[in-house]
């Protein structure tokens, strides 16, 4: 938990948010700028800044899991979807807590901007 971040204090229930899946690992939330009619942020609960900063693998496993899920219940499996993550400077990246953007609903454009 680091107390500055954004992300920890969802996971602490401290700042609400649209839950969408929780277990003890993760937490899956609606993103509050939607780029597409399905748009969730899937995160591990422990602050890990980057993939960057990323040691144990295993967390990657527990996240496409839910993420799987998640488009399966959200209807988009099928469709199709895409999963973001943004690391760094160049990338946009705007908190600095791991997180996947889940994205469908809508036909996504190719190459990203
Ligand atoms: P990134 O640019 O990859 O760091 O993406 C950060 C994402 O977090 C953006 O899509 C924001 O809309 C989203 N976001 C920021 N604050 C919140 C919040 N309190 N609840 C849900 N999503 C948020």
């Amino acid at each position: 938990m680091n107390d500055d971040c954004i992300f920890c204090k969802i996971v602490g229930k401290q700042i609400p948010a649209v839950l969408v899946y929780e277990d003890d690992k993760v937490l899956a939330f609606n993103d509050v700028n939607p780029q597409a009619p399905v748009h969730v942020l899937v995160i591990p609960k422990a602050h890990i800044t980057t993939v960057a900063e990323l040691e144990d693998m295993s967390v990657i496993k527990d996240l496409f899991a839910v993420m799987k899920k998640v488009a399966e219940e959200k209807g988009i499996d099928k469709t199709g979807y895409r999963i973001v993550v943004n690391h760094g400077k160049d990338s946009g990246q705007a908190v600095p807590h791991l997180h996947f953007h889940l994205l469908g609903g809508r036909s996504l454009h190719w190459p990203p901007g």
